[in-house]
């Protein structure tokens, strides 16, 4: 029944590429499952790690399986494991976390400091099976497809960062047009936000989130002034809540500007080292940061789901799908900045 090597999409050596290889079925201990992949999603991550940039040279050790956003059915489970079956077809939390830190007893275990990354510091998800803690399994509903099951990743980074505040009625500006900043635009307007606004530079990008949440509006910030969308919009002030995705800090610079006084940030997009921040305008505007970090385990998976039983339709942000053998296209797609998300079907 269960073969003893598997394909799977491994850094094999320290340079740039990814090598699709032949690799030991992962035997699984006794608190954790095997998973048969069927599908996976590439992020920005894995660019990191096939372009082997200075970020991915010093974390992921060599050989390592990359990917981490995935869904797939349990085909094994280990002895102590309770409240799984075989077959249950799953998602899962790729962060694992240990149970001795603080936070971990206070249940606050996405906040947990030694927080390893499948894909990254541990054998990840492109590979046709997948070891994970059965603590980190996330069951899928039957009506939410593998292809969706695929992308929770990092649709729950946009869960976990729209949520950081109450939208209700609120102005929401979403600075990053990427896939997790389209996400997060349709999250906001399902949780209810009076006006959402996403901003990039990317006319590709912005055509796409156009697409993905028809009821937002997408600025080119390059052609248009957020000033003049405001007045346009008739927001007295400005916006309400910023969801920073880009990393940018001009980004961050036109945020701060175009929110009102005592709004409130949440930042995701990751900048590319120091960058300067007028800190005067953040205290003066009495501006609430908040810093976020993956998804928090497991309310963010709750909430994602039961949005996606409720109506929230993200599926128009898959633009791409490929046969795994057919992964330099996916990733060629993603670099090309004109993707939505690239899925790799690997049953
Ligand atoms: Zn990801």
């Amino acid at each position: 029944m269960r073969p003893n090597t598997m394909k799977a999409l491994e850094k094999s050596r320290p340079e740039e590429g990814l090598w699709m290889v032949q690799a030991p079925v992962p035997e699984i201990g006794p608190d954790e499952v095997l998973i048969r992949v069927k599908k996976t999603g590439i992020c920005g991550t894995d660019i990191h790690i096939w372009n082997w940039d200075e970020w991915a040279s010093h974390t992921v050790p060599v050989p390592m399986i990359t990917g981490h956003e995935f869904a797939g059915e349990i085909v094994e489970l280990g002895r102590n494991v309770t409240g799984l079956k075989i077959g249950q077809r799953c998602s899962g939390e790729g962060h694992l976390i240990g149970t001795d830190s603080r936070q971990s007893r206070a249940g606050k275990f996405h906040l947990d400091p030694g927080t390893r990354g499948i894909g990254v510091n541990e054998q990840g998800a492109f590979a046709q099976y997948l070891k994970l803690p059965a603590f980190n399994v996330v069951p899928l509903p039957d009506d939410i497809p593998d292809e969706i099951g695929a992308i929770l990743d990092p649709l729950g980074n946009a869960v976990h960062t729209a949520l950081s505040f109450d939208l209700l009625g609120e102005d929401v500006l979403i600075t990053g047009a990427g896939p997790i900043g389209i996400m997060a635009a349709a999250v906001a307007r399902h949780a209810g936000a009076r006006h959402v606004v996403i901003t990039d530079i990317n006319p590709d990008r912005l055509a796409l989130a156009q697409h993905v949440v028809p009821s937002v509006r997408a600025v080119n910030v390059a052609k248009e002034e957020l000033q003049s969308v405001i007045s346009d919009l008739g927001m007295s002030q400005g916006f309400d809540v910023g969801l920073e995705m880009s990393g940018s800090q001009a980004a961050l610079d036109q945020m701060v500007e175009a929110l009102v006084m005592g709004g409130k940030i949440a930042l995701l997009g990751i900048p590319p080292g120091k960058s300067p921040v007028d800190w005067s305008r953040i205290v003066f505007k009495a501006i609430t940061i908040k810093g976020v970090y993956g998804r928090e385990m497991f309310e963010t998976w709750y909430k994602m789901i039961a949005m996606l039983q409720n109506g929230l339709d993200v599926s128009r942000v898959i633009t791409h799908r490929f046969a795994a053998d057919d992964f330099a296209q996916g990733f060629a797609a993603m670099k090309s900045g004109k993707s939505g998300k690239v899925v790799l079907d690997w049953a």
